[in-house]
């Protein structure tokens, strides 16, 4: 097949697609990033993309990416100093913890759920400002935190995926931003976005915008409100962007490496409630890496998810629209998925009754020959050694010695007693062989030990149909 990501030398077959897929294309002048990329485009760019070396104790210093160090590095260290010698106002106090939801909802509502995942559509004011108080938490233009993100949903736990979880806490949390980027994050589509005004509009003046919304404007507010210009430079500018930053870093480490994952685990991501709370209610990124263009990263009312909720306002006063929502039908089909595969491996952790296959067929005379000394007993066409339980018989060993040899069918389901579905359960596990012809008619049902009729069975365990799992769900299967 084709052997290089190049579109210029592709083999016929290839052409063709491509062609195809220009012809899909409205606006030639925006052609999508990935729209000529070859089928094998993520094994041989894993393959043949040149990566830089490992960053290690020798070459570290001339790796690192120093602007993004003097921003991660010098706003906790002047804020602690600021701080030490500035007394905190409760004004201020309050107006950091304002601005840091401000500016966090910046990241989370517009740069995450409005322009990286489309999960919704924000009018234009609505747009200005987040674009504003994303701005103000200095990570990056939306345009290129949001192409960075799509590559990471995108090859989740692969080195195409700049935060790569596999690479550790520490790398997806800020080692991938201090460090050069040891390879290009794999290609991901935003001509979306480099058509959207706004997201221009934010990266041409992006070094302005980040001075004033970053640090002048907390601190005019501070400073014009209650005369605390630097408290409101200290706290609500620096310190508030030390929280922002970790809060919103934690996404890419916590939620890909604490808690649950209900709806598939495939992948690094997960849910909790911990990581909801210090993300702003991004925690529930198992739910949102299975179903990314849900404006919703939370689904339960009682889940604490405030970017779902501000966007859930702004749709109320007429700020933003389409709020988009997966088939709940098809997100418990997740959850399903995930409970069954629990039960599964709770099934396989017990004993079953051996396989029908396993056991020997013998013939009724057969069988009363062996039981002069065996303590056999027959039932639904099954042989069972009931030798160790004879003295645990509730109903005491003389209903059971009296059946050896006998076919006790009737006596066990109702003639003498009615037994438990634990009894049945306990009976089948002391089978030993099938008498020859099996049971008379009508008694199937009897047959599968009541544990057995439900049970969780793979697609291929489910013979020759994947949709016949009703049949077989019961038990048929181990009939054939
Ligand atoms: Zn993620
Ligand atoms: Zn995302």
């Amino acid at each position: 097949m084709v052997e290089t990501p190049s579109a210029s030398s592709p083999t016929p077959p290839n052409r063709e697609a491509h062609t195809a897929t220009v012809n899909f294309i409205d606006d030639p002048d925006h052609l999508p990033a990935d729209a000529n990329i070859p089928d094998n485009y993520v094994s041989y760019t894993l393959k043949h993309q040149k990566s830089l070396p490992p960053v290690t104790w020798e070459n570290f210093l001339n790796e690192l990416n120093w602007l993004h160090v003097g921003i991660l590095g010098l706003s906790p260290l002047l804020g602690l100093v600021g701080a030490f010698f500035t007394p905190l106002k409760w004004q201020t106090a309050l107006w950091s913890v304002v601005y840091y939801y401000m500016t966090g909802l910046g990241i989370t509502a517009g740069y995450h759920r409005l322009w990286a995942h489309r999960s919704y559509n924000a009018s234009r004011p609505l747009q200005y400002i987040l674009a504003l108080w994303g701005a103000g938490a200095v990570e990056g233009s939306i345009r290129w935190w949001a192409r960075g993100h799509r590559a990471h949903h995108r090859y989740t736990d692969t080195d195409l995926d700049p935060y790569n979880a596999h690479k550790g806490l520490l790398w997806s949390h800020i080692g991938w931003m201090i460090v050069k980027p040891r390879r290009k994050p794999g290609v991901a589509d935003v001509s979306d976005l480099s058509k959207n005004e706004i997201v221009r509009w934010q990266h041409r003046h992006y070094l302005k915008l980040v001075f004033i919304m970053g640090v002048v404007f907390p601190t005019v507010v501070a400073g014009f409100g209650w005369g605390d210009w630097k408290g409101g430079y200290v706290y609500a500018g620096l310190l508030r962007l030390v929280f922002v930053h970790h809060s919103t870093f934690c996404v890419n480490s916590l939620a890909h490496w604490l808690g649950e994952t209900p709806f598939d685990d495939k992948h690094t991501p997960r849910d909790h409630m911990f990581t909801a709370l210090v993300t702003i209610g991004e925690g529930y990124h198992n739910f949102h890496h299975q179903f990314p263009m849900d404006y919703r990263n939370a689904i339960k009312w009682y889940q604490y998810d405030p970017t779902k909720w501000f966007i859930w306002a702004c749709q109320q006063i007429g700020l933003a629209s389409h709020l988009k929502s997966f088939p709940e039908n098809e997100v418990r089909k997740g959850q399903l998925t995930m409970q069954l595969k629990r039960l599964r491996e709770t099934q396989e952790l017990l004993s079953w009754p051996s396989d029908n296959s396993h056991l020997h067929v013998i013939s009724w005379e057969s069988y009363q020959e062996q039981a002069k000394t065996r303590p056999l007993i027959c039932v639904a066409g099954f042989i069972h050694d009931v030798a160790d339980f004879l003295d645990e018989h509730p109903g005491g060993r003389h209903l059971l010695t009296k059946n050896i040899g006998r076919d006790a069918t009737t006596a066990f389901f109702g003639g003498v007693y009615d037994h438990s579905n634990a009894a049945h359960n306990l009976l089948a596990m002391k089978r030993v062989g099938i008498l020859h012809g099996g049971s008379p008619h009508g008694l199937e049902d009897k047959m599968i030990p009541p544990s057995q009729r439900l049970r969780v069975a793979r697609y291929n365990e489910m013979g020759t149909s994947g949709y016949s799992s009703a049949a077989l769900s019961d038990g048929e299967g181990l009939l054939g």
